[in-house]
């Protein structure tokens, strides 16, 4: 296995990090942690490590608020949870909008449409 290259930019040379995607925002365990469902494990430079996360936190959010608008169960159905979700989405619009370089991990325009859409939900 090549582990010398980062998995999003594919740096080399850098000291590289396995992501461990560990709980995701709402606190459930990543499958990929069982060591059985973790085939493939990536590793990302330290930038990349960073955007990952963030890109995972966009993710779960959005699936969730995806769910709420299709009025399935949804983990945004709390008030509180929803209000986390928000406040979380606007420090990953901002951690992504203070990149110089754009991240093939993360779009900082769908972040911002995502809150934009939570405005409207509200
Ligand atoms: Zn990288």
């Amino acid at each position: 296995m090549d582990a010398g290259t980062c998995n999003a930019c594919s740096t080399a040379g850098a000291p590289l990090m396995k992501f461990s995607l560990g709980k995701d925002f709402f606190g459930r365990t990543y499958d990929r942690l069982s060591p059985a469902s973790d085939q493939s494990p990536k590793w990302y430079c330290e930038p990349c490590s960073m955007m990952k996360n963030l890109q995972r936190d966009f993710r779960d959010i959005r699936a969730e608020f995806d769910k709420l608008a299709q009025g399935q169960a949804s983990a945004l159905s709390e008030p509180e949870a929803k209000q986390r979700a928000q406040l979380r989405l606007r420090e990953i619009a901002a951690i992504a909008g203070s990149q110089t370089a754009s991240s093939s991990l993360l779009n900082a325009a769908d972040v911002k449409h995502l809150i934009d859409q939570f405005h409207a939900s509200a």
